[in-house]
Formats: structure tokens, C-alpha cells, sequence
């Protein structure tokens, strides 16, 4: 009983709804898969997703793309980003958004994060002003969401358009405002492990009308860009049409289809993420050198992973890794020298070229503590899961021996 084990994978998501299937089925068997391959008088299925996520996110235009890190490659050019602009980025984040920030030609200046994993606003300050940086792509990373009226102060300060990476915060508001509604332009995955699951998929959503404009454009809508669901007047892609490349990221039918279907069951599933984040955090509260963030009120986060600080054993986290995963529990540590899986550390993204030294977010990842929680799971399965931790944790921390 003392050792009991966790069974079921980590990595499990929840069959796609009976009519996306069926949707997506239909569109197989027409053999029109292509966004742009529409009979007269037919809507495109990407469009009215795109009609349907703006009508979500209350906001004015939406544009599907192939993935969030596209999403967020389009939506840097589309703000102006060019080769050589600097973009402030907050260091704990997934691997695409420095990429993506490659990828547009810009040059990423990492900011420190706090104990919370937000963005160290005195940081961002001080890296604005010394670096002159007027771009700050937000990731607003695992679903923390910083001090919007700190994080927009600055940015209205030093004039630093906000682009939020929302690939955790879909569905989550920050003093019931959307997130990505705090921005110039934001960004969101469907990949499998996110809030929605096409397999790979994303969103960029603005109320700026040429951003948008240049945006569909350089998704590769050629000339066709007429026919999106949620977009600007003909006169507004007349003046953009011609400066905006083609990096071709265009969403398809059958993603779509597959993500009409989950659109209306977002909110349902945040309150069962949060259901679940709830049995875990109440679990490992109490644990004596376990750190569980506090959520203030003006956040309404989505659960859909939870993170912990294992202060108590700092330098033995990887035991406890260890330990837990005997045990059936996937811990990922965002705090190892070498990047594995889907993890990695800053100083690992080398391509960059430059090598910060960013003392304080070393730190907190150093007892950073992450767990998936797939829908799969039921509550009893998440109180069982901490009460592993809280074991394997406690265990280690008298020093016994794991019998
Ligand atoms: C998943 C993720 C992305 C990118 O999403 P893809 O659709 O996989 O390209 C961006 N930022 C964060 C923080 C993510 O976790």
C-alpha cells in the first residue's frame, strides 16, 4: 500500500469528439482538404474556426495556422519585427519561442523570472533599457500569468509592442480579460498537449486591422486572403498584399473540423483542468519544503499542468524524478544542464549565439517541479499522484532509504 504505483500514461489526451470525427471524415471523402479549395457558395471550414475562435476570444480577427510557433513567426513580421530587431523574451519557455524569434531574424533578450515564473518585472526594466528593445514576446509560460497591469505599464513606458504567447493560457483570464487580449497580438497552440488538439495546429488573434492583414498574407494566402473568416476590409490588404512574404502555414480542413468540434467544450474542460490542479495542489501544500505556487484572484488559470518547487531538496531533485517515476509519476525538470524530451534550459538554445547569465532563473528551475495533467486522469488519480510525490518527496528529505 505504501508504495503503491500510478498506471496510466502521462501523455494521454481524450479521443476527439464524435462529430469532429465524423466531420473530419466527410472532408477526406470530398478530397478537398486544402483551406482555399471550396466549392461556390461553400464557407471553408478554417474560416468559420476562425469565425468561432474570434467570437471566443473577443476579439476582431482570428487566422489558423499550421502551429503556434508559426503563429508567433507570423505575428512577430506582421509587427514589424526584422532582421536585427531585439525581442525581450521571459527565459522559461518552450524551445519554439526563442526559435520562432530566430526564425524571424530577431535577436531574443532574456529576461529573469521570479519564484512564480513570471516575468521579473524589474528585470524586463532594466533589460528594456539597456538593450532598447521594443518588443517583448510574453510566453506566458505553463499557464502563469504575470502582473498584466505591472507588464502593460512597462510596455507603455519604453513603447514595447506585447505579443503574448498564450500556447497555456488558452481560455484563462487575468482580471476577466482574456489572455491575449492584453497585447498588440497573440498567439496560441493546438497542439496535442495544449487546450485544443489538432494534432499540430495554432491561432494568432488581434483588433489590429493591418497586423492582421499582413498576417493572413504571410500565412500564404497568395491572393485568396478574401475568403478567411475574420479579417479586415479589401482596402486594408491593398496596402499590405505586396510587403508581406508567403511562409506558407496555412491551417487545413480536417484540423479544423477536429477543432469545431472541441471549440465548445473549452470552458466545460477548464473547470475539469481546474478540478484536477485543485486535488494536486491540496495534496502537496501542506508538504513541509515543497513550494506550491498561490494563485491570486485576479487569475482564472487553466490547470492543464501543475508546478511545484521542491525547495527542500534543492540539488536532489533528480531524485525525486527518479522516485516518482519508479512509482509511475512523470516529473519534468526544467533545471538540467542537458535538454531533454520536450525541455530545455535557456542557456542550452547555443544557436543564439550569445550566452546569458541569468542567475536567478537558474535558480527557480534548479527545484522546478512539472507535471502534465491530461483530462484522462480523474480527480481520485490526481490525489493519488501527490500523495506519491508527497511520499517519495518526504522520504527524501528525512534521507531514508526507499525501501
Ligand atoms: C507548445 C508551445 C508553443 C508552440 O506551440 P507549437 O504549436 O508546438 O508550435 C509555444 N510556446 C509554448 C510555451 C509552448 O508550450
Amino acid at each position: 500500500m505504501e508504495n503503491e504505483r500510478f498506471g496510466k500514461p502521462f501523455t494521454q489526451q481524450e479521443p476527439v469528439p464524435e462529430e469532429g470525427i465524423a466531420a473530419a471524415v466527410e472532408i477526406l471523402r470530398s478530397g478537398r482538404l486544402h483551406r482555399y479549395n471550396t466549392v461556390a457558395g461553400e464557407t471553408s471550414v478554417v474560416s468559420l474556426l476562425e469565425q468561432e475562435y474570434a467570437a471566443y476570444q473577443g476579439v476582431k480577427y482570428c487566422l489558423a495556422t499550421t502551429s503556434g510557433g508559426q503563429a508567433m513567426q507570423i505575428a512577430l513580421r506582421a509587427a514589424g519585427v526584422k532582421p536585427g530587431t531585439k525581442v525581450l523574451a521571459n527565459a522559461y519557455t518552450l524551445a519554439p519561442v526563442p526559435g520562432a524569434i530566430y526564425a524571424a531574424g530577431g535577436e531574443p533578450v532574456l529576461v529573469e523570472i521570479d519564484e512564480d515564473w513570471h516575468t521579473d518585472i524589474s528585470d524586463l526594466c532594466m533589460k528594456a533599457e539597456a538593450s532598447g528593445a521594443r518588443y517583448f514576446m510574453l510566453s506566458h509560460m505553463r499557464g502563469h500569468i504575470a502582473d498584466m497591469d505591472a507588464i502593460c505599464a512597462v510596455c507603455d513606458e519604453f513603447g514595447i509592442t506585447l505579443i503574448e504567447d498564450c500556447a497555456h493560457t488558452m481560455g484563462a483570464r487575468w482580471k476577466g480579460i482574456r489572455s491575449g487580449n492584453f497585447g498588440r497580438v497573440a498567439c496560441f497552440s493546438t497542439q496535442t498537449y495544449k487546450h485544443l488538439n489538432s494534432g499540430e495546429g495554432g491561432f494568432l488573434t488581434t483588433n489590429d486591422a493591418e497586423l492582421a492583414a499582413r498576417a493572413v498574407v504571410g500565412s500564404g494566402s497568395y491572393m485568396l486572403y478574401g475568403s478567411h473568416g475574420a479579417i479586415p476590409d479589401e482596402d486594408v490588404f491593398q496596402r499590405v498584399r505586396l510587403n508581406s512574404p508567403n511562409c506558407s502555414a496555412r491551417m487545413d480542413m480536417v484540423r479544423a473540423a477536429i477543432l469545431r468540434a472541441q471549440l465548445p467544450m473549452l470552458e466545460n474542460n477548464i473547470a475539469r483542468w481546474n478540478e484536477r490542479y485543485r486535488a494536486l495542489s491540496r495534496g502537496l501544500m501542506e508538504i513541509r519544503g515543497l513550494r506550491v505556487p498561490w494563485r491570486t484572484a485576479d487569475e482564472a488559470y487553466v490547470g492543464s499542468s501543475f508546478q511545484f518547487q521542491a525547495i527542500g531538496l534543492a540539488g536532489r531533485v533528480p531524485a525525486l524524478v527518479a522516485a516518482c517515476a519508479e512509482r509511475g509519476v512523470d516529473i519534468k525538470w526544467f533545471g538540467d544542464d542537458t535538454p531533454h524530451a520536450f525541455t530545455s534550459r535557456y542557456d542550452s538554445w547555443e544557436y543564439l549565439g550569445y550566452l546569458p547569465n541569468l542567475p536567478e532563473t537558474k535558480r527557480v528551475l534548479s527545484t522546478t517541479c512539472d507535471i502534465r495533467v491530461p483530462l484522462t486522469f480523474s480527480v481520485e488519480d490526481c490525489a493519488q499522484i501527490a500523495k506519491i510525490i508527497a511520499q517519495e518527496a518526504v522520504r527524501l528529505m528525512e534521507n531514508k532509504a526507499v525501501e
